[in-house]
């Protein structure tokens, strides 16, 4: 196996006892290639959470695979919709012993039915919903179906026989199986979780650690919601940029368990604001709309439309390096007709009307995110609702001057609100503009 320099690999075995200049590593460990050496198949490499550098084969890496983004990938590939009782029964046939499927019941519409096949019969159990939860038996609860079918999978409990086998729908993969494959999912033996450093919409973001490397984790308790979180996924194992959140793994389980690199000084918004303009000068403003631009030029090379770019969803590391996250909405294509989430103040007007998204609205949205890195994280289009502002933009209107910007960083923002989208530039050009922009400032503070 040939490997290229930076490509992310996964131990296959444990190597406990390295010889002198060998890799100690175990099973699991992510390695990354440095080099190659003048011996096949013999490559110098970096362990990720160590550090460490040492010798490693090739034959004892598997390589990590950017996973296609696929609508079919799914966390419940054995939940089949809303099926009838004999449609179920057809399915599980040829009959063997816990083939399970799950499916949402006819007659009790927000039900659910477990159908599982033992001793030549299917069985059909209610899984009723209540109180938020889910139950068969009234005696064991389950905040998901993930959670209840890996219950009963390990235990046979109030039903006739534990789930042995999913009957999987037809054009489903599984999504367990295809992270797997491709080295990304990640041991929850080794994780540990501690205190709580943010909210999501959808799940709490923890600090962890992950055999020994500091780690963000998102858990994301609805089973629903896990799904489509799972896209985002899968286009972030596409991604490899500085200024891009890396994804570490993923865990399935009660629970989705989405790893990444830790970001220590959060998002720029809250950053940005609670530190103010005596704390953060214009050079690092600058540089950290330069970082956010950098990182979405790599989109663009990749064809990728980010469409929730906003200063919130950009988090700062350590060493005060912005990098772009939350790629929940991140598609190839351009166009939706899901127009509810969209965030109003940062979407370009087209988008908004007429749903056209492409790397030319994320440019509109970074322009925004430009306004609120130079009004220090203030919020866009300040005492407007997101209906007057959907209205007085398509009209022409713009936002203002942030205090003491830069007129050049200014007129950077008005391109990016041209109307016309066309006419504004790629963020490879806004990339160049503002490598100027911080030259000359550069130059001013050095003359000063
Ligand atoms: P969503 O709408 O996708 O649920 P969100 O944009 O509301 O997400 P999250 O991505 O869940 O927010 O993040 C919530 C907060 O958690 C962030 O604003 C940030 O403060 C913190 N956070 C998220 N990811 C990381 C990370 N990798 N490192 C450090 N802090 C993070």
């Amino acid at each position: 196996m040939s490997l290229a320099v930076g490509t992310q690999c996964v131990a296959k075995k444990d190597h406990k006892k390295p010889k002198c200049g060998e890799l100690l590593y175990y099973k699991g460990d992510l390695i990354a290639i440095l080099s190659k050496t003048m011996k096949e198949g013999i490559y110098l490499a970096r362990h990720s959470s160590t550090g460490e550098e040492g010798l490693i084969n090739a034959t004892e890496l598997r390589e990590r695979r950017a996973i296609q983004v696929n609508p079919s990938l799914s966390l419940m590939p054995w939940f089949h919709g809303r099926i009838s009782g004999p449609e179920a029964v057809c399915k599980l046939q040829p009959a063997e012993d816990g083939l399970f499927l799950v499916r949402e019941s006819i007659r009790h519409p927000g039900d659910y039915v477990l159908s599982v096949s033992v001793s030549g019969q299917v069985m059909h159990y209610r899984v009723i919903y209540e109180d938020n939860k889910l139950t068969i038996d009234y005696h064991t609860f389950f905040n998901n179906l993930l959670d209840m079918i890996e219950f009963y999978s390990k235990n046979k409990g109030f039903i006739a026989t534990r789930l042995l086998k999913p009957k999987l729908k037809a054009g489903t993969k599984s999504a367990e199986l295809e992270l797997a494959k491709s080295g990304w999912l990640l041991n929850i033996n080794k994780l540990t979780v501690s205190e709580r450093i943010g909210e999501g919409e959808f799940g709490a973001v923890y600090v962890g650690n992950y055999m020994g490397q500091k780690v963000a984790v998102k858990i994301i308790k609805c089973d629903v919601t896990a799904q489509a979180f799972l896209r985002e996924t899968t286009v972030m194992t596409k991604l490899q940029h500085k200024n891009l959140v890396r994804l570490l793994g993923v865990i399935l389980g009660k629970e989705l368990h989405i790893v990444t690199e830790i970001m220590e000084k959060g998002n720029l918004v809250n950053f940005l604001s609670s530190r103010g303009r005596s704390v953060v000068n214009v050079s690092q403003l600058l540089q950290f709309a330069l970082d956010v631009c950098e990182g979405m030029e790599y989109l663009e090379s990749l064809k990728l439309v980010h469409r929730d770019l906003a200063a919130r969803n950009v988090l700062v590391s350590d060493n005060n390096v912005a990098k772009v996250g939350d790629f929940g909405l991140t598609k190839v294509h351009s166009k939706t007709s899901d127009n509810a989430k969209l965030p109003i103040k940062w979407t370009a007007p087209e988008a908004l009307t007429k749903q056209i998204f492409s790397t030319k609205s994320d440019v509109w949205s970074y322009g925004i995110l430009l306004w609120e890195i130079f009004s220090y994280g203030r919020q866009p289009y300040p005492k407007l609702t997101v209906a007057d502002v959907k209205e007085i933009v398509e009209a022409g209107y713009r936002m203002e001057n942030p205090e003491d910007c830069p007129g050049e960083v200014y007129s950077v923002m008005g391109v990016c609100w041209e109307q016309e989208p066309r006419r504004r530039p790629s963020f490879h050009k806004l990339r160049h503009k503002l490598i100027r922009e911080i030259r000359k400032h550069q130059r001013n503070l050095q003359s000063a």
